[in-house]
C-alpha cells in the first residue's frame, strides 16, 4: 500500500491555494503555500460565490466573514449613449445566482479571509518555483530563491498564467483557449455618485461598466471589446492605456471621461480572456487546481466558485485515498463534467437562469468524516498505508 502523503506545497495564494490550504491542514496534511507576490495585494476586481461555493465557503467556516466583506450592488442598469436606462438586472433575481449575484467581494477581500482562516499554515511570499522534478516517492522543488526542498505532493494553484503547469505539463498551445474578448479594468473615481447601484452601457461589441466600491466612496470600472487580433497580453501599463484609448474611440455615455480619468496605470489591467482546456489535471504527484487547471473564464462568473469547490473536493479526495493517483483520479471524475458544462456555457453565453441553474447543480462529497481521518492518519503513522476556446469541434 503506498503511504499516504503528508507534506503539499501548494502554489498560489489567491483562492483556490489557501481553500485548499485549509481543507488539508484540517484533514491532518502538512500544507505550505509559496506565492509569488510579496504580500497579499489590495483592490483587484470583483468575484462571485454562486450556488454551491457558498455551502463550501460555510463548511469552511469563513461565509459570514465573505458576506460581512461583500460589494453591496443592488442592481446594474444597462443605459443607452444618452444615459436613459434601457433594462435593469437585480443581484436577488434568480435566488442571487443570476448574472449579478448577490454574493460578490473584491478577490483580494476573500483572498484575505482566506488567508486569515489559515493562521497555522506556513505561508511564504516573494517566492516562486523555478523547476520541479516529480519522482516516484516525492516531489523536488527549486525555488528563486535556490532553496531545494522535497514535497510528497505539489499543487498548481497559481492560476490561468501557471508556472507550475508550464513546468510539468508544457507549453501545450492549445491549453490556453482565448474567448476573442480582451477586457480592461481599473479603479476610479465614483464621480457619477452611485449608491450601492451600477451601470453597464454597450456599443455594438464593445461594453462598459462602473460600479461603487469601497462603501461607495470610489468606483471600479471595466472596458471589454473583441481581440482582433491582440496580442493576450500581459502589457506594460502605458501600452494597456494605449490600447483602452484606441479601441475605446468613439463610444459614448460617460466612456471618454471614464477613459480621461486613468492617471494611475499601475491599477489598470488588460488582458485577453481565455479558457484553460486541459486532457489531465494531474502528472504524478502534481496537480493542478482552479484557474491553473480549469479557468471558464471570467465570461463564466464561475471561477472563484470552481476554485472552492474544487479544492473542497480534491481535499476529500486526499483524506480518504491513500494512493495520490487514486485521489486525482476521484477528484478529476468528480468535478470534470461540472467544469466541462460550466465552460461550454460561457462560450455559449450566460443569461440569468442558466447561470443559477449551472452553479447550483453540483452535488458536493460530504466532508470527511472524523473517523476515516483518524483511520488514515492511523494507517499512516503505523506504516501499513502507507477547440480552441469557444470554437469547440
Ligand atoms: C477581470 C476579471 C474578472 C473576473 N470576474 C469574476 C467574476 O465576476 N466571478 C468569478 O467567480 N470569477 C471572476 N474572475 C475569475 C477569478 O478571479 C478566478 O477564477 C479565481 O480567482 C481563481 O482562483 P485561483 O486561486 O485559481 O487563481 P488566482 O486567483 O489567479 O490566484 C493565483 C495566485 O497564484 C499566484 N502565482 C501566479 N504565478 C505564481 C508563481 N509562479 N509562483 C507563485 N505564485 C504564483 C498569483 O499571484 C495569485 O495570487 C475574474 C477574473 C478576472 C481577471
Amino acid at each position: 500500500m503506498p503511504r499516504r502523503p503528508s507534506t503539499v506545497l501548494i502554489v498560489g495564494a489567491g483562492i483556490a491555494g489557501p481553500a485548499l490550504a485549509l481543507w488539508l491542514q484540517r484533514y491532518g496534511f502538512r500544507p505550505t503555500v509559496v506565492e509569488r507576490a510579496p504580500q497579499l495585494r489590495r483592490g483587484g476586481h470583483a468575484v462571485d460565490l454562486r450556488g454551491v461555493s457558498r455551502a463550501v465557503a460555510a463548511r469552511m467556516g469563513v461565509l459570514e466573514a465573505v458576506r460581512a466583506a461583500r460589494l453591496v450592488t443592488v442592481d446594474v442598469t444597462l443605459v443607452d449613449g444618452d444615459g436613459a436606462p434601457i433594462e435593469t438586472m437585480r443581484a436577488d433575481d434568480f435566488g442571487g445566482d443570476g448574472q449579478l449575484s448577490d454574493l460578490e467581494i473584491l478577490r483580494s477581500d476573500l483572498a484575505g479571509i482566506l488567508h486569515d482562516a489559515t493562521a497555522g499554515v506556513g505561508y511564504r511570499f516573494g517566492e516562486q518555483v523555478v523547476a520541479i522534478e516529480p519522482g516516484a516517492d516525492g516531489v523536488d522543488v527549486t525555488f528563486g530563491s535556490g532553496a531545494r526542498e522535497r514535497h510528497d505532493l505539489v499543487v498548481g494553484a497559481d492560476g490561468q498564467h501557471s508556472q507550475v503547469r508550464r513546468l510539468v505539463f508544457g507549453e501545450s498551445p492549445d491549453a490556453v483557449r482565448p474567448m476573442g474578448v480582451h477586457a480592461a479594468w481599473w479603479r476610479t473615481a465614483n464621480h457619477l455618485g452611485l449608491q450601492d447601484r451600477a451601470l453597464e452601457h454597450a456599443d455594438g461589441d464593445r461594453m462598459v461598466g462602473i460600479r461603487p466600491v469601497d462603501g461607495n466612496r470610489s468606483a471600479a470600472a471595466f472596458l471589454g471589446f473583441p481581440s482582433d487580433g491582440l496580442p493576450p497580453g500581459p502589457y506594460e501599463p502605458e501600452e494597456a492605456l494605449r490600447i483602452v484609448r484606441e479601441r475605446s474611440a468613439g463610444m459614448g455615455w460617460e466612456v471618454p471621461r471614464l477613459v480621461a480619468a486613468i492617471d494611475d496605470t499601475s491599477d489598470l489591467f488588460l488582458e485577453e480572456f481565455s479558457q484553460v482546456v486541459l486532457d489531465t489535471w494531474a502528472r504524478g504527484r502534481v496537480v493542478l487546481l482552479g484557474d491553473a487547471a480549469f479557468c471558464p473564464s471570467p465570461l463564466s462568473g464561475q471561477g472563484t466558485a470552481l476554485a472552492l469547490v474544487g479544492a473542497y473536493v480534491l481535499a476529500g479526495a486526499l483524506a480518504t485515498e491513500p494512493d495520490p493517483a487514486a485521489a486525482f483520479a476521484t477528484y478529476e471524475r468528480t468535478l470534470r463534467p461540472w467544469v466541462e458544462r460550466t465552460q461550454a456555457l460561457a462560450c455559449d453565453g450566460a443569461d440569468g437562469p442558466s447561470i443559477a441553474a449551472l452553479a447550483n447543480d453540483f452535488t458536493l462529497p460530504e466532508p470527511v468524516a472524523a473517523p476515516a481521518m483518524t483511520r488514515a492518519i492511523g494507517e499512516t503513522a503505523t506504516g501499513r498505508v502507507g477547440d480552441r476556446g469557444c470554437s469547440r469541434s
